[in-house]
Parts: C-alpha cells; structure tokens; sequence
C-alpha cells in the first residue's frame, strides 16, 4: 500500500472514535472509553508493528523500535496524544501519533537500521479536558504535577483522576516520577498540527517549533447573593452573573493592554436556574503571553480588578516560557530545507519534557483553517505526508545509522 493509502487507513480507523456525530467535533477524554478505544488502537498498531510497548507509571503509552535500557544515550521519542478537547478537531494529537507510526514505517521500508533506539508515545491527558489540567500525563512522570494533586482532581461529576484511573484497571498508587521513562528518552520530537496561520502565510506545509509561550489557567470564584429573580429589586441585588460578565471584559483589556493572550472559556453558574439570581459564579481564565513579564502583568491586573468584588483567584496550572532547545531546533531547519522556526501559544507535552531536561523540539503541519480545537481544525493529505516525511528524516539523522 502506498503511504498515502496507509496514512487514509490509520485515520479512518480512527475516525468514528469518540465523535459526536451531530457537532462533528471529538470527546475522547482522559480515560473514558473514547480515550481508552483510542490507547486499545494505538497498543494494536505498535503490535502490528513488532514494536514493544512500555506504559509508564501515569500510564502513558511508549512505543519502542529497538531496546531503549540497553542505549546509554537514551532513544529518540515522537508522538503526541491522543486525548482531546469537548468537540475538538480530528488532528490536534492524533496527527503527531499516526505520523509517528508512519514514519517509522517509511524508514523501515527504506531499510534504515536505527543506531539509537526510536519510540511513538502516546500521552495520556494532554488537554486536562477532563479533570483541568494540561499535561497531566507529562506533568506527573517529571514530577511538575505531584501524585497526590493528580489523584485528587475531579472531573464535572466529582469522579477522581484516581477513581477513573481504577475504573480504567490502572493503579492510581504507581503515580509519580517516573525517571526511568524519562531516562529512555534522548530526544523527543513531537508533530503537531499548526493552531495558528503561521504557516500559510510563509506558504510552508512544515515548520519547527522554537518555543512555547507562558501560559497557565486560574478559577476564579465570584460571590453572589441568591434570590428570586421576580421579586428582587434591582438595587438589592448581588448578582454573580453580573461580576462574571465584568470579570470576561477585564480579561480582554488586560490582554489587550500586555499583548497577550486570555480568555474565559469556561463558567459555572449556581444554582443555575432562569429564575433565580446566581449565587455564585465560578470562570475559568486561560492566560498566556510570549514572555514572562507580559503574562504576569496580565494575570496581576486581572486579578486586581475581579478582586475588588469581592472574587478570589485560584492557580490552577503554570508553565513557564519554554524555548526548545537552540542546536536541536537549528538542526531540525536545516534539514527540513530551512523550515521557517516559530513560537506558539500552545502548550504541549513536548514543554512540559523541555521544562524537565529533555532535549525537545516540534515539528508544525499548516493548518488551512488556522482553527484548532473546533472541528473546522484541518490538515491536506498531501501537508500530512509531508509531515510523515519530515518526521522520518528528522528522526533517522538524531537516531543515527547503524554501521
Ligand atoms: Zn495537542
């Protein structure tokens, strides 16, 4: 089968997982049964493919082409996740994995040998859809999310990461660092689809990632007073609605004054009747910014002016600016025919690994849409296979040849 035909095959197979057919958009969230059709999927690939599969102690999926503990230099790691947003795109993630197999399938049929040992990853939780935070899988094997926080997290219907873990026939008491995983790791390179326009308007279908911006998500808890709406003069009101509205203002002019980026995508409101003033209000803010100073000047007036109504602010998550590194990044431009280098306000795995030692970089597929995590997010078959190619090349010269 040519590649065009396997990439069209692997996809599809994928395809139905998870979907909602009347949005058309993807819920494959951490350790649901989406999530775990999509990791019953994947295992059968890397079987298929006589690869040998290491789940390390949060459960993310390691696919390993040769024997990653007999390298002293540890192997070289792609992939991404396969977890996604409520009603996200088909190739946020998945694109990183299957062109990971594929890749390697392409060096396999050019009968490359690999000196250094390669793997496909699969991180599990990537989007934090579930349970609130990003990178979870990645977080907790380097230690920036710790066991303990990790267990306790709750989705919407109060189940614990570790309760779902469980349910899911893991064992939520392994959690933690897991410093033999990492050490397997020499590189990773993670391929992702472009959440941007970067890349049309350089007319490139690859790029390579430099760095991640600062980014990190708060809860904001905002007071109301609950009363009946048909009776209750206006005057004597304390609205959390009203705070909540104002809240989603200041975070725009906050973004708008610091050139950055935040947004409340999320909001809770109690009790949530059409009758009755809210109670309470609870925003979830995402913020993110190029540089430090910018995010923190952000957040700092955010917080300034919610505060003076009474509502407190809460970090959830955080994660420092985080460049790639320089000569791995330089060499993965050179050969890609001088692919345009760019930063991006996305968070991914690939930063997290950055943020913990690993030698990291990115690797973008354009987006015609420029959408990401909606399912108008897209990617040309012909942008995917270029994709699969630059990744083959990528990971044969940092694997080496065998001699
Ligand atoms: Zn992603």
């Amino acid at each position: 089968m040519t590649q065009a035909g396997t990439f069209e095959q692997l996809w599809s197979e994928i395809a139905g997982i998870g979907r909602d057919p009347t949005t058309g958009g993807y819920r494959r969230f951490a350790w649901t049964e989406a999530d775990l059709s999509m990791r019953e999927w994947f295992s059968g690939q890397c079987a298929a493919r006589g690869l040998d599969l290491i789940e390390d102690r949060m459960g993310n999926q390691w696919a390993w082409w040769g024997d990653p503990d007999r390298s002293t230099t540890g192997g070289i790691a792609t992939g991404s996740h396969l977890d996604s947003v409520p009603d996200g795109g088909a190739f946020d993630g998945p694109l990183g994995v299957v062109s990971g197999l594929l890749a390697i399938d392409r060096l396999r049929s050019n009968g490359y040998a690999p000196r250094r040992p390669i793997a496909v990853v699969n991180f599990v939780d990537e989007e934090g859809a579930r349970f609130g935070v990003s990178c979870a899988g990645s977080r907790v094997i380097t230690g920036a999310l710790s066991a303990d926080r990790a267990r306790a997290l709750r989705d919407a219907d109060g189940v614990t990461m570790a309760e779902a873990m469980r349910a899911a026939g893991r064992q939520p008491d392994q959690l933690g660092p897991d410093p033999d995983a990492l050490a397997r790791v020499g590189a990773f390179v993670e391929l992702h689809v472009e959440q941007g326009r970067d890349l049309i308007d350089r007319g490139r279908a690859v790029g390579v990632g430099s760095r991640l911006w600062a980014h990190g998500r708060w809860r904001i808890e905002i007071p109301g007073e609950a009363n009946h709406a048909g009776t209750t003069r206006l005057s004597d009101r304390r609205d959390a609605v009203i705070e909540c509205a104002r809240a989603v203002i200041v975070t725009r002019a906050a973004a708008e004054a610091y050139g950055s980026l935040a947004t409340i995508g999320k909001i809770s409101i109690q009790p949530g009747g059409v009758n009755a003033i809210a109670s309470s209000a609870t925003a979830w803010l995402d913020a993110r910014a190029d540089d430090e100073p910018a995010l923190r000047a952000t957040v700092a007036q955010i917080e300034e002016e919610v505060g003076s109504s009474g509502a407190v602010m809460t970090e959830e998550s955080r994660t420092p600016q985080t460049p790639f590194d320089d000569v791995l990044v330089s060499r993965l431009a050179g050969l890609l025919d001088g692919a345009p280098v760019m930063s991006t306000g996305a968070g991914h795995d690939a930063g997290i690994l950055a943020n913990a030692g690993v030698l990291a970089a990115m690797i973008f597929v354009r987006n015609p849409t420029g959408v990401s995590h909606s399912p108008a997010e897209r990617a040309e078959p012909e942008d995917c296979l270029a994709g699969v190619a630059a990744l083959a090349t990528v990971l044969a010269d940092l694997a080496g040849a065998e001699q």
